[in-house]
Formats: C-alpha cells, structure tokens, sequence
C-alpha cells in the first residue's frame, strides 16, 4: 500500500533539521515511535525511500508531521529536504517499526534518534502520565532538537549531554557507561535507545552492565 502525502509547510527547527507537516491520508493508521519509508515524488527519485517517523500523534488525523535532520554531504534524500515546499509531493508506505509505547522509562537518544521519543512523549503529556528521564546526546547544543518542548513537559526530566563543544551549556559527555552510572539511580525500568548503530550498540551494553534486563531495553535496529 502506497499514499501519495502532500505538504503544507516545512520549518527549520534546528540549524540543519526541518519539522515537515503534510497531509493525512484517511487509511494511513501508525503507533506513537512509528516509521514509514518515503521517496520524494520528483523525477529521479521516486525509487529511493528512506525511513522517516511519525512525530505527530496518532489520534492527530488532520496531519502527519516529521522531523527530518538534513545531510548535505549524502548527497541523497535528506540533502533535498530543505528545499521542499507547500504541495510537493512524497510517495509513502506502509508504517512500521519495533519501537512503540511501553509506558514511563529511561528514553536515550542520539541526535535523529530522538524522533521516535518525540511522539512517544508528546503522548505520555497529553495522558498526564510522565514520570519519564529524556538522555538525550548531540555534538553540539545548537544540535538539540525541540529542547524548549522537551523543558516544558510536565514530569519529564531531562538531561542533555553535549560532546563536541567545550562551553557547552549542558552536561559535558556521551551516554556511556560512566555517564549512565551517574545519571540513572534504578536500571529496573523500561530503556528506549535510539540513535546510530554504533551508539545503540554501546548504550545497550552499558545497561545490561549495569543490571538492566535485556527484554525492557526497546531499540530499533538499522539507524
Ligand atoms: C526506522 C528509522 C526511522 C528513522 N526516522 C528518522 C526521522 O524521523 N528523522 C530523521 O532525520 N532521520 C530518521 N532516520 C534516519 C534517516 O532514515 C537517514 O538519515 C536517511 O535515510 C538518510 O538518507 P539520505 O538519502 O540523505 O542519505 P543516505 O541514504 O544515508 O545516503 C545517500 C548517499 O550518501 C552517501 N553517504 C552516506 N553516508 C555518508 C556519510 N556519512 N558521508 C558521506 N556520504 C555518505 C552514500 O554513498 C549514499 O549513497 C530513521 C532511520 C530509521 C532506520
């Protein structure tokens, strides 16, 4: 099953990462950490699909949002998604994905992979139900994505780790096992990582090291 999605607007919201609204088909049913694969609806492209997630809510049926961070240096999808505008096209398919709502936890992200905890979060505040910690890792603080939404959740605590930048206004480091020691006191609860392979690889091992169980530890493979 294919949709064809029309754009209504596209906005920066970091220095290299678009929060893109478009249309909703009737049909088109996800869970909250959702993706889809979508190819750009332009000569040439239509056969190269990426995997992009759903940021808005699933009961939101009048839009679908994403947060797409652009990649010049691909050469590829995401390097022409700034230059999209209202009633371009993209081609999508069906929804997918291993990561999902499993109640409250430790969400632990890097840089893109923040976007399935994006809905999952949007989610657990509109339920009034928070009691959740957002780890989340970038290279830079002008990286964070959506950080003033994040500080606003009510019962969500938040910490942003920042590993390239030595004035960073944040906590200086990466998720590793070190860092996790210090920032989470229980490791008897829900994990979600998401962020590059090399990145989810490693903080997966960390937790189970510090006694995490393997079956609470919520990942997506292929980032
Ligand atoms: C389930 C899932 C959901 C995702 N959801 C999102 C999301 O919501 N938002 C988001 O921003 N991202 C998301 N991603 C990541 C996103 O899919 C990739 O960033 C995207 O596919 C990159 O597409 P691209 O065409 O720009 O580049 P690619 O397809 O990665 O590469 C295009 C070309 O660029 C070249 N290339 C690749 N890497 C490099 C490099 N490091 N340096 C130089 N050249 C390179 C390769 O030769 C390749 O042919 C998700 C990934 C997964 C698996």
């Amino acid at each position: 099953m294919t949709y064809t999605l029309t754009l209504q607007h596209i906005k920066p919201v970091t220095h290299d990462t678009y929060q893109l609204t478009f249309d909703r088909p009737a049909d088109f049913d996800f869970e909250a950490g959702q993706a889809t694969h979508f190819a750009l609806d332009q000569e040439g492209w239509r056969d190269e699909d990426r995997p992009f997630t759903m940021t808005s809510l699933p009961d939101q049926k009048d839009k679908l949002e994403f947060v797409i961070k652009s990649y010049p240096s691909h050469d590829g999808v995401t390097e022409k998604v700034p230059n999209l505008k209202a009633g371009d096209q993209v081609i999508a398919d069906n929804t997918a994905g291993a990561i999902t709502d499993h109640g409250p936890g430790v969400f632990i992200a890097g840089g893109a992979g923040i976007t399935p905890f994006i809905a999952i979060l949007r989610s657990h505040a509109k339920m009034g139900e928070m009691d959740c910690h957002l780890i989340f890792a970038n290279e830079t603080d002008k990286d964070i994505i959506l950080q003033e939404e994040f500080d606003q959740m009510a019962g969500l605590k938040t910490s942003y780790l920042v590993s390239g930048q030595s004035d960073t206004a944040h906590i200086s480091g990466k998720p590793d096992k070190d860092m996790l020691s210090k920032l989470i006191a229980d490791f008897d609860q829900t994990f979600y990582v998401c962020g590059p392979g090399d990145m989810v690889d490693a903080v997966r091992s960390s937790l189970k090291d510090l006694g995490a169980a393997e079956d609470k530890i919520i990942t997506e493979d292929g980032w």
